[in-house]
């Protein structure tokens, strides 16, 4: 049994991976901030002795958190709506985070796996994106803050694994879905999920030709636990998602017959530096970790349809259309916040 630290335990992403590393018999301490996760999502696992749940800020040191032998680093928004809220907090987030999980990797000698992303890419000229492309991103615009910040992190992940001989994993994910996403998220599939769910308008951004690649969340959580495990040649940057590539007006489409209510688009524009197609070439994670999604987008969606109707009820026609009229951010974040600043103990 290892010691094991999940950063962003509480999000969608991490409260998976807690229930599989617990589920493998190690004892897991998830540190949160609940900037987008909810204790809810650790919910059946707190009756658990061998999960802690931490409040607390990837941003301080983590001097209090003591030793452990492996730590993923997955705190950090990872929606456009929610990264872009506060993008100076989400560099902050980004380097820091990363900065503070590298120390404590150094002073403990565990192995640590970033979370980083696809969005490395950019809006990619190269198609599908292998780890050697050196992406296309720019610096100034509206999700320079996530992208530039998740570089910056892969920087220092490679700076210390050079000048300190931390094991360092990088993980690219590819966008990645399933139960537990916030209904609130703002990504595409919790979206267009909740939307059709509630009988509202799809919201379509830009013509819907767009593509993206969707794994779903249990196939990526395998990959990273796998790409954790692997050997010293895997200190290098890893694609990890499902090169079934979907066009969003397909996605909405599939979507929108899983509700089983009609199907009604509203257009609205494509935002600014969206990427036009997205797709992993997953060569190196087959090669080397034997890893390779097993859920299909149909069945994955079927899952997710089924997390999502649990939690929305169709709405009343006047409520829709009050919501439909209303284009523009979402609300601020709900659910509670953990007590104090500082890291303390909420569940054990
Ligand atoms: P999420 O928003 O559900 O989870 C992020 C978690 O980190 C949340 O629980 C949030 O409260 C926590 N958090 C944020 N800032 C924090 C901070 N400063 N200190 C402590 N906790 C903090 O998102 P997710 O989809 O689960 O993504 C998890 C990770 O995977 C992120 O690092 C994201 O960049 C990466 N990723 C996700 C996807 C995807 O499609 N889901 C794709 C690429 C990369
Ligand atoms: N998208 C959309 N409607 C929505 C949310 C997103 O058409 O309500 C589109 C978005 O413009 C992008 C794709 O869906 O082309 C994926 O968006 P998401 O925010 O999920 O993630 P991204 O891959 O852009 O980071």
């Amino acid at each position: 049994m290892a010691r094991i630290l999940v950063t962003g335990g509480c999000g969608f992403i991490g409260s998976h991976l807690c229930q599989v590393l617990l589920d493998q018999g190690h004892h897991v301490i998830a540190l949160d901030n609940l900037q987008t996760g909810s204790l809810g999502n650790l919910s059946a696992m707190l009756g658990n002795d061998r999960i802690e749940v931490l409040a607390g800020d990837v941003e301080e040191p983590l001097a209090a958190i003591g030793p452990v032998a492996q730590i993923y680093n997955l705190a950090c928004p990872a929606s456009p709506v929610q990264y872009q809220r506060d993008p100076v907090r989400t560099l902050r987030t980004s380097f820091l985070g990363a900065l503070n999980v590298l120390d404590l990797a150094r002073r403990c000698g565990a192995r640590v796996l970033q979370a980083s992303t696809s969005e490395i890419y950019g809006d990619p000229e190269v198609h599908p994106q292998t780890e050697t492309y050196r992406g296309s991103v720019s610096s100034f615009g509206p999700r320079a803050c996530y992208d530039e910040g998740k570089r910056a992190a892969e920087a220092l992940f490679h700076d210390y694994a050079r000048m300190h001989g931390v094991d360092i994993r990088i993980a690219r994910i590819f966008n990645t879905y399933g139960p537990r996403m916030a209904v609130d998220d703002g990504r595409v599939i919790s979206n267009f999920a909740v939307q059709a769910l509630r009988g509202e308008p799809i919201t379509l951004y830009g013509d819907g030709r767009q593509t993206r690649s969707f794994c779903y969340v249990e196939d990526l959580v395998r990959g990273l636990v796998a790409l954790m495990e692997a050997g010293p040649g895997m200190r290098r940057p890893c694609n990890l998602g499902n090169p079934e590539e979907v066009t969003i007006a397909e996605l909405a489409e599939r979507i929108a017959g899983l509700s089983g209510l009609p199907a009604l688009i509203e257009h609205r524009a494509l935002p600014q530096d969206d990427p036009t197609r997205r797709r992993p070439d997953i060569s190196l994670a087959v090669a080397h970790l034997g890893w390779r999604p097993r859920v299909t987008l149909d069945e994955g969606l079927r899952r997710t349809m089924e997390h999502f109707r649990a939690l929305c009820a169709p709405r009343a026609p006047a409520q829709t259309a009050a919501r439909c009229s209303a284009a523009g951010p979402l609300p601020p974040r709900r659910g509670p916040r953990l007590p104090g600043p500082a890291p303390g103990l909420v569940g054990a």
